[in-house]
């Protein structure tokens, strides 16, 4: 049964995602610098069970990043939204729900961009980057990103922070051994397995200072 959508499914979001992930150069998956300078991303969010914590430990460090939020987590979280853009950090779109671009038709898909973008407009947020879940690409979403103008950022290198199978010590060495200059880091505020953005939020302690040790500056996607 599987085989018969499996053509469709190819052609829908297979090929388009991997055109876009792999050879297109209108995506931005790296900052173009050989500055020792790298961009910290976090995904899903804002939660209240981790982002202000997470806030924290960035305040602590002097370290400003970019949230790639989910519109109607920002919509139910307004107050975290304000501390997230008073405290220096940047606001890009991450959808709507994290719904899945294979299985959002092509009037989903303008709908959950026109209602994304509202909501962040009524929360004074300006939207100019958008990275789609799970980097998932639909015929239609590089059309919809480019309609609301807005730049679609994936990135070069993730902790697979949202799997239950990883630790606060793989996160760390992870970050530590692989990040170099240009790096686009997709880590997570929310989701994933259970709990897991404690372990991120956690490895972040030790690896932050680090970074900054080695002489890396931290910019945010609107600096790319
Ligand atoms: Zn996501």
């Amino acid at each position: 049964m599987y085989w018969d959508i499996f053509p469709i499914i190819l052609g829908y979001a297979v090929l388009p995602s991997l055109y876009y992930r792999s050879f297109s150069n209108k995506v931005i998956k790296t900052a173009p610098t050989k500055d020792k300078v790298i961009a910290l991303t976090f995904d899903d969010g804002p939660d209240p069970r981790y982002t202000p914590k997470l806030l924290d430990v960035l305040r602590t460090n002097g370290v400003k990043c970019t949230f790639f939020v989910l519109a109607e987590n920002a919509q139910r979280y307004p107050d975290i939204i304000n501390r997230i853009r008073s405290e220096g950090h940047y606001i890009g779109l991450h959808s709507l729900r994290h719904k899945n671009a294979i299985f959002s038709l092509p009037d989903q898909t303008r709908k959950d961009f026109f209602k994304s973008v509202n909501i962040m407009n009524k929360l004074g947020v300006k939207i100019k980057f958008f990275r789609p879940p799970w980097g998932i690409f639909n015929p239609l979403t590089y059309h919809y990103a480019k309609v609301y103008n807005l730049k679609i950022v994936l990135w070069s290198i993730h902790a697979m922070d949202w799997s239950r199978w990883v630790t606060e010590d793989y996160i760390r060495k992870r970050l530590i051994n692989n990040i170099k200059s240009g790096d686009i880091i997709l880590l997570h505020d929310s989701r994933g397995s259970k709990n897991s953005p404690n372990r991120t939020i956690t490895a972040l302690k030790t690896v932050l200072p680090l970074l900054k040790r080695k002489g890396y500056h931290f910019i945010l996607v609107s600096d790319l």
